[in-house]
């Protein structure tokens, strides 16, 4: 059995949610991504950061030269389907609904390369749907058809008539350039004038915009490619629920992929579409964890150990032999995230202060002096040990990991920030990788209009590198970031 080399994957209509976790996972995976226009950049910046991103950037709304470029293409494929490299071919939507995907499986068969297709979200379902539009409906429609508008130059040998005459709903997809041309046909084959239109350009992304119409209004509306056009009953109905707090705002969240999990998550809960431009990553400390194991393997000699990081408690768990090792030891933890760590481990903290911050958390150790072992990031800063010591407390600050910079590549960060309303920051290392990325022209890069900054550490960190920080929230934790963020969403009006 030979393994699969190239993977046809539907990329769906933008937002990377809507991508199936096959999907992610191979995008995760692939050496080469060979991707349209159509796809969003927040689904690419999902690749590595050394993958080779390859835009073969034919629209597929326009097949003008479209044979040629399709052999171009599927040559591509199939040259670097035989490096034995994986390769993932993205496309937008489902790779098979008008993406010329069953013309590149043909030509990876013939070539003998193996190959897999992975089945996505249409745009030609998805994006009615995310403007309250279900395109079949009880008692409204009982059907819909799916059709390409545009053949050659023109809605070409469409059957409108019969289209026309079969009811429920049309998608119409490629559609927008002819606009003009398939109302009239729909209407000369006698479909009502005043039949309800719905237009939506780039649906699910930051940069969707809708019009309502009716059939008569189509030709007017000033909508470009790529959008959908849903022509029936249906189109005329708008099933919403109610608009969570971060709904249609675009939020970039900065974090190490690894730890973003629980920030995307409340983003997501509060409505905002999230796209992941993981800056940093962590990293061993110097000495390859020396310092950090023989700080564990000693731990009976202290008194406290002292968590102000959840990555610090993850690698100085990884380093006891279980959890006895800490029987009579005190275990002191900063806030909510450190304490959730904690208790990932079936690890109860004695001590939590009411202030989450390194500061708080000295003032709240009070008793006689004792030893505590402080596992912290290389760059943490120095408030916990200086503030014990000037009390007599003695304090073994040991680097449990480093936090790096690990840029996503030029053209998946750019893509991702356009239109991106919010940057959140988690750290003041998160700021200054950020500030230090460029574009493929060396330019740095745009920062989205409202910089969010969790806890007074990093907006200190991030006033002194000079941006402007719109929203602060009080506390260190991932709810109140998304607390603050929603408060100045709603205070100073969508931006
Ligand atoms: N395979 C794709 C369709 C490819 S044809 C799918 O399943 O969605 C390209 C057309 O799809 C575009 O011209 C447009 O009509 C539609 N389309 C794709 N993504 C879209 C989006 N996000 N918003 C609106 N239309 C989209």
């Amino acid at each position: 059995v030979r393994a699969v080399t190239v993977y046809l994957v539907g990329a769906g209509p933008g937002d990377p949610g809507l991508l199936t976790r096959r999907g992610a996972a191979l995008v995760a995976r692939a050496d080469v991504v060979v991707h349209d226009r159509l796809v969003d950049p927040a689904v690419l910046s999902l690749a590595r950061p050394d993958a080779v991103l390859v835009d073969v950037g034919k629209r597929p709304d326009d097949p003008a030269g479209g044979a040629a470029r399709q052999e171009e293409i599927n040559d591509l494929l199939v040259r670097r389907g035989r490096t034995g490299l994986t390769v993932v071919r993205l496309k937008g939507g489902d790779p098979y609904l008008f993406g010329r995907g069953g013309e590149e499986a043909e030509a990876l068969t013939a070539a003998g390369v193996p190959w897999e297709v992975v089945p996505g979200v249409t745009s030609a379902f998805a994006v009615p749907a995310s403007v309250g539009v279900p395109v079949t409906h009880r008692g409204v429609s009982t059907s819909v058809t799916v059709v390409t508008g545009r053949v050659g130059d023109s809605a070409g040998p469409v059957d409108w008539e019969s289209l026309s005459r079969a009811g429920g709903t049309l998608v119409v997809l490629m559609g927008v350039a002819t606009r003009a041309e398939i109302a009239r046909r729909l209407t000369e084959a006698g479909k009502p004038a005043d039949t309800p239109v719905v237009v939506v350009e780039r649906g699910t992304t930051p940069l969707q915009r809708t019009v309502r119409t009716t059939l008569a209004g189509l030709p007017d509306v000033p909508l470009d490619a790529p959008s959908v056009v849903v022509v029936g009953p249906a189109a005329g109905l708008r099933i919403e629920s109610g608009r969570p707090p971060l709904a249609g705002i675009t939020v970039v969240v900065t974090r190490a992929r690894a730890q973003s999990g629980p920030l995307a998550d409340e983003l997501v809960a509060a409505g905002a579409r999230v796209v992941e431009v993981p800056v940093v990553e962590t990293a061993e400390p110097d000495d390859g964890g020396e310092q950090l194991r023989r700080a564990a393997g000693g731990v009976a000699r202290f008194g406290w150990v002292a968590f102000t990081s959840a990555n610090a408690v993850d690698r100085f768990v990884a380093c006891l032999r279980d959890a006895r090792d800490l029987a009579g030891v005190g275990l002191a933890a900063v806030g909510p995230a450190t304490v959730a760590a904690l208790a990932r481990h079936g690890l109860v903290a004695d001590l939590v202060p009411d202030d989450p911050t390194a500061a708080g958390l000295a003032r709240a150790m009070t008793g006689p002096p004792a030893r505590v072992l402080f596992p912290c990031a290389a760059a943490a800063r120095p408030d916990l040990p200086e503030a014990l010591a000037a009390r007599g407390w003695e304090v073994e600050r040991v680097v449990a990991y480093r936090t790096v910079p690990a840029p996503p590549p030029p053209e998946a960060v750019t893509g991702a920030l356009a239109g991106a309303d919010a940057v959140t920051f988690t750290s003041p290392s998160a700021v200054e990788a950020y500030l230090a990325m460029t574009d493929r022209d060396g330019r740095p890069l745009p920062l989205p209009p409202l910089v969010a900054c969790i806890g007074p550490t990093t907006a200190a960190a991030a006033r002194a590198a000079g941006l402007a920080v719109a929203v602060e929230s009080p506390l260190p934790t991932s709810e109140a970031l998304v607390a603050a963020l929603a408060a100045a969403v709603a205070g100073g009006g969508e931006p």
